[in-house]
């Protein structure tokens, strides 16, 4: 008897389900409030402050493979190593220290639409470490050496992605899907590019693409909003360094993929 489910059971079951069924609105009651502000610069500031000890912060750049041509494909991937090889301020090891003694992480990524750095830290140390990625993306050294040396780094770094077979199949599906645009492309770009790269592509493409009003600041962890805001003033205060030529609009990319899928089921059946 016990064992089943009487109406007045499944009533009550439907009941205690019913209770358990919550807003979208109510989902968020517990959330921290995400706050944003606007730079006079163009600069966007987004935090979320959970309290928490620790702080992860960065800088997400509208510069991927996306915003590259047949000429430059792969230097928004090539920029993201260049910023780990010092800047004007501190060299690659005084750089390497100050992470290693904040005990901060420092990494960066590359994606189709989106070059992302972004350091995790103590929360008192949100402050340096903005003013630490501020340097990694407007003063980055770009020695003639440092570029020479990062193209056997990427070389290398191809030959790992094309033993990968997800990198791979991902690619593919890129090339098939968008055939004939920028998103086809590869985010590492072709070897042929690599190897011929110069340090005036690397300044070309910063001057473009690394603007303020392309680019988000955003932190969530321990984070006060005025103290981000602050510091996002002070590090990104001077726009001199930025080309102020005309920020390319993005042109859309056409989806080729499902044409490509119907014609092999049709082939198939
Ligand atoms: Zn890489």
């Amino acid at each position: 008897m016990t064992s089943e489910c009487s109406e007045g059971k499944r009533d009550s079951c439907k009941l205690h389900c019913n209770s358990k069924k919550v807003s979208y609105k109510q989902t968020h009651i517990n959330f921290p409030p995400t706050q944003c502000t606007t730079l006079e610069n163009g600069l966007r500031v987004a935090s979320e402050d959970s309290g928490a000890a620790t702080v992860t912060v960065g800088l997400w750049i509208d510069a991927g493979s996306r915003y590259e041509n047949e000429n430059n494909n792969g230097v928004a991937h090539f920029l993201e190593h260049m910023a780990f090889k010092g800047t004007a301020k501190r060299s690659q090891t005084d750089l390497e220290l100050e992470i290693e003694n904040m005990g901060a992480h420092l990494n960066a990524y590359t994606s189709r639409e989106q070059t992302v750095f972004y350091a995790k830290c103590l929360k008192e140390d949100l402050t340096k470490a903005v003013e630490i990625l501020a340097d990694i993306i407007q003063n980055s050294k770009l020695g003639e050496q440092e570029i020479e040396r990062e193209k056997g780094v990427i070389l290398r770094e191809m030959q790992e992605v094309e033993s990968n077979l997800q990198e791979v199949v991902f690619d593919h599906l890129h090339s098939v899907a968008y055939q004939g645009t920028s998103l086809g492309r590869t985010i590492l770009g072709p070897s042929k590019i690599i190897k011929r790269m110069k340090k005036q592509d690397l300044e070309k493409y910063i001057s473009i693409h690394y603007v303020p009003s392309r680019i988000v600041l955003a932190a969530a962890g321990g984070v006060n909003h005025n103290e981000l805001v602050e510091a996002a003033d002070e590090n990104f205060e001077s726009t001199k360094s930025f080309c102020k030529e005309e920020i390319p609009v993005l042109k859309p990319c056409r989806f080729t993929g499902l044409y490509f899928t119907l014609q092999l089921i049709i082939r198939k059946y």
